[in-house]
């Protein structure tokens, strides 16, 4: 038969189409007042997106570069930082704290773990100057408790930055009720469009911290850029056409939401979530278990290969046979899982259409484990049980 190539990967993730328009369309100079008018409606849109009265920038990078301006940025070599990690993305964090030679204690669980309030709260001192965790760990599929870890904080000078790069669209985050300094996302994971642009709010309390920071910075120099923001411009050249496409991803947020991008926002996390519990329940009606099992997140499903087999024969089959791209381990986790995303745009169709060409592959790799259908049939009543429960919870 025909394959359709299609991602099923945690960033990129599939283009929405109206984006793809909007960027090829996107043939404007930025010291422009065209460009100043998209530009200052995205960075407004985006705020709401966020969820923060905070100020947006946008930064021309991938998310990696993002996380680097909130260490360069808001520390001084030698500043007592506390990192949160238990996993690659978790090991970044350390990683980019000791480039800018930081004192940096771990909280370290292994990978597929999450952690408890306590063994942090064992770590912290009133020294910490800054706190860095992920709200989605997109390697081993996990949700931190980033509530639990901004109550930790609450009423300290301890800053908290939240890598939510996967988190942002797929996880409810009160950034401004909870007290989130800086939260951190990307362009190629829940907003639909290619990799190239990072994006971050930043709080009060973090341009004030600012000031003292002694660290180098040029280019991810975060009051300057600020400063250009506030007049509808990114410092240097910014990559116009990911700026329209992000629009038209907003506006397209906005037309789901009837409007209201804030509630648009809202059908996209329901949407990940659904497409996720959907999943779960088919991985264990295959017989499978989830790499994260106690505290999985709606960004991605991690899966377990089964015993004595790797993953790399799910990853490759799901490919040759089907065409559909699905994230293998990261690091060391490779061949011990695989990663099917619901972040950004994917829909009900989707995520049926793969857990069927998975029961097609594991019924070649694990013959006689179950029977073709039935991690469809768990998953399609999982989707009957959240409909049904939307669709009462929703007034007429
Ligand atoms: C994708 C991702 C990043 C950033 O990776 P880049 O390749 O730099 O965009 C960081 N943290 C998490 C949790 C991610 O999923």
């Amino acid at each position: 038969m025909f394959r359709k190539t299609r991602l099923f990967t945690p960033g990129p993730t599939p283009l929405l189409p109206a984006a793809q328009f909007a960027m090829a369309a996107a043939d404007v100079h930025h010291r422009t007042p065209e460009f100043r008018a998209l530009y200052s409606k995205v960075l407004e849109q985006m705020k709401t997106f966020v969820g923060t009265r905070n100020d947006v920038l946008l930064l021309t990078c991938s998310g990696t570069g993002a996380m680097e301006a909130s260490v360069s940025n808001l520390t001084s070599p030698d500043d007592e930082v506390l990192v949160l990690s238990a996993g690659k993305f978790g090991e970044r964090w350390t990683a980019i704290a000791k480039a800018f030679h930081c004192n940096v204690t771990t909280v370290s669980k292994a990978y597929g773990q999450t952690f408890a309030m306590d063994e942090i709260k064992a770590q912290l001192k009133p020294t910490t100057r800054v706190v860095y965790m992920q709200a989605t760990e997109t390697s081993t599929g996990a949700r931190h408790d980033v509530e639990g870890v901004a109550k930790l904080l609450r009423g300290t000078d301890t800053l908290l930055v939240v890598d939510a790069i996967t988190g942002l669209g797929t996880t409810a985050l009160d950034v401004d009720g909870w007290g989130i300094d800086v939260i951190i996302g990307g362009s190629q994971k829940a907003l639909m469009i290619p990799p190239g642009l990072a994006y971050m709010a930043v709080s009060d309390r973090a341009w004030k911290r600012m000031e003292s920071s002694r660290q180098p910075k040029y280019y991810f120099d975060l009051p300057k850029e600020r400063k250009s923001a506030a007049k509808g411009e990114a410092s240097y050249t910014p990559p116009v056409a990911l700026i329209a496409g992000l629009g038209a991803a907003l506006d397209h947020l906005a037309q789901q939401g009837a409007g209201d991008l804030a509630k648009g926002r809202d059908l996209l996390i329901q949407n990940a979530e659904s497409c996720a519990a959907m999943t779960r329940a088919a991985a264990r009606a295959l017989g499978l278990e989830l790499f994260a099992p106690n505290s999985p997140g709606a960004a991605v499903t991690a899966i377990k290969a089964p015993a004595g087999i790797s993953s790399d024969d799910v990853v490759k089959s799901l490919k040759s046979r089907f065409g559909a791209i699905v994230a293998n381990g990261q690091g060391d986790m490779k061949g011990q899982l695989f990663r099917i995303a619901h972040l950004g745009y994917f829909d009900y169709l989707d995520t049926i259409a793969l857990i069927g060409a998975l029961e097609h592959v594991m019924s070649t790799i694990t013959p006689g484990k179950f029977q073709i259908g039935d991690a469809l049939r768990a998953a399609q009543s999982v989707f009957s049980e959240r409909t049904q429960k939307t669709a009462v919870a929703q007034p007429a």
